[in-house]
């Protein structure tokens, strides 16, 4: 089954582009109905696409190696929703520069996956369209933000996908889905043609069933643009070609971590990856990070800061949608934003507008910044003494559809583990390390220096070639 292999071995194996995409799309035919990771589906374009690189001599990385994109990703001549009634319409007129860089290396793309409206939540419940189901049991969220991109690579109906990650919606929809997720170092990755939430967190990134495709993608879509005043001029390693696996590693395990209510099958799973660790010549040790307890508060002030002002450009006259009666402006802008934005993209408004309004700003968002500088210097000093810093991706197993959606405060908690890393800048990868007793997928993450993706890539594939995850597959 072409499906259940890695794009790496497709592409040695040099599979023509036809047959990859087609064993995707049957799958993708069985499963999309019950899942519905998809906002746009352009499978049958894509198969036309990959058609006609079958008789051409494959040039670039992923040549024929099918793509789904986070509906947050420009991409020219489709619509860029943000799974919002304000953007439903919207079509783009430039490619991101990852966009561009995935045509550059033939990647073929395959469809616009659902989200959390704006990228804001985790379940992706928040979408204005539809729900996007679990692909290990349909009772249950994907995760979020970037639920669609992680189901359909979860559900094997895509090898790859790229997301967003602005407090941990690649890590926590990977953890969910029994996938990889990796947040890049901030400036890793361009954010030009992202439509951005917080534009100081957000972030780019890959998903995949395994390490190398993950290394694969995140190599291609890496570098310095011009177009992105935070993109870094860094250099990009050959992170596939140098992936070893790597255990003899210098880890901590932050103590306020651990003092977090964390369900007893997550605590477990991640014991036992400790554990696997210490087997194979890793030093564990417990650190502290004693500010970390303000990353939830701290990120809930800078996101919604950032966030309102992002979002101050859809009013109904420049794009996107516009209601239908006013009688002057002002109803205009309050009557369009009243009806294209969802409870949750308001509340964050809301919140937002009211931290940076005058005689506020010192107070929330001066402090938020202070203490967010805090919180990166304690990881930075962390980080001297040890490699990685490993924790649980999620404190939960996947949850109930409905279960979080009345207590936006429970929601927030999800990404206990996730935020502060986007906070600090760090890079984060998700790798899954099990199963519940009910067959749910359970994450563990590991954390690095700034710009050493490559570690924690060789961990994963460290921990992969340990405990093949990639062998499950999701039947539901
Ligand atoms: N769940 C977090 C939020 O709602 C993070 C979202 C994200 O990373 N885009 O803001």
């Amino acid at each position: 089954m072409l499906y259940k292999e890695s794009a790496s071995k497709l592409l040695e194996e040099k599979v023509k582009p036809s047959e990859i995409l087609e064993a995707f799309l049957r799958r993708k035919e069985e499963l999309e109905p019950k899942i519905r990771a998809y906002v746009t589906d352009i499978y049958e374009k894509a198969y036309d696409s990959a058609k006609a690189l079958d008789s051409q001599t494959p040039k670039g990385k992923l040549f024929g190696i099918p793509i789904a994109i986070k509906d947050n990703i420009n991409i020219e001549g489709y619509t860029t929703t943000c799974s919002s009634k304000m953007l439903q319409n919207y079509v783009s007129v430039y490619d991101a520069t990852v966009i561009r860089k995935l045509k550059q290396e033939g990647a073929i793309i395959v469809g616009k996956t659902n989200m959390d409206e704006f990228a804001m939540g985790s379940s992706t419940e928040y979408s204005a369209f539809f729900q996007t189901k679990n692909p290990w049991n349909l009772d249950f969220v994907p995760g979020g933000s970037s639920g669609g991109s992680a189901a359909s690579v979860g559900a094997n109906m895509v090898p790859l996908a790229l997301g967003s990650d602005t407090g941990g919606s690649i890590r926590q929809p990977a953890s969910f889905c029994g996938v990889i997720g990796l947040k890049p170092t901030y400036g890793r990755v361009s954010r030009y043609g992202l439509v951005a939430f917080a534009s100081s967190l957000d972030q780019i990134g890959p998903f995949g069933r395994y390490t190398k495709d993950v290394a694969l993608l995140l190599e291609v879509i890496s570098g310095h643009d011009p177009k992105d005043s935070t993109s870094a001029n860094v250099e990009v390693p050959a992170f596939s070609k140098n992936l070893k696996p790597r255990t003899e590693l210098k880890v901590g395990i932050p103590k306020e971590f651990m003092s977090y209510k964390i369900d007893k099958e997550v605590e477990e799973s991640f014991k036992n990856f400790v554990k696997f660790l210490e087997d194979n010549k890793a030093t564990v040790k417990e650190i502290s990070l004693p500010h970390i307890e303000y990353a939830i508060p701290v990120y809930y002030i800078i996101a919604p800061a950032e966030a309102s002002s992002n979002l101050a450009r859809f009013d109904g006259v420049r794009y996107g949608y516009r209601t239908k009666d006013f009688k002057d402006i002002f109803e205009l802008y309050a009557k369009t934003r009243d009806e294209g934005f969802g409870p949750e993209v308001k509340r964050r408004i809301m919140l937002g507008t009211y931290v940076l309004s005058s005689g506020y700003y010192e107070a929330y968002y001066g402090k938020a910044l202070a203490v967010k500088n805090l919180i990166k210097k304690e990881f930075l000093d962390a980080l001297k003494d040890v490699d990685v810093i490993i924790s649980p991706t999620s404190p939960t197993p996947p949850f109930r559809f409905g279960e979080k959606l009345n207590d936006p405060i429970s929601m927030y908690l999800s990404d206990i583990f996730t935020v502060s890393v986007n906070l600090a800048e760090l890079p984060a990868i998700s790798i899954p390390s099990g199963f519940t007793k009910n067959g749910l997928p359970i994450g563990v993450q590991i954390i690095g220096r700034a710009f050493d993706e490559q570690t924690l890539l060789d961990l994963s594939y460290a921990w992969e070639l340990n405990y093949p995850h990639y062998d499950y597959i999701s039947n539901v």
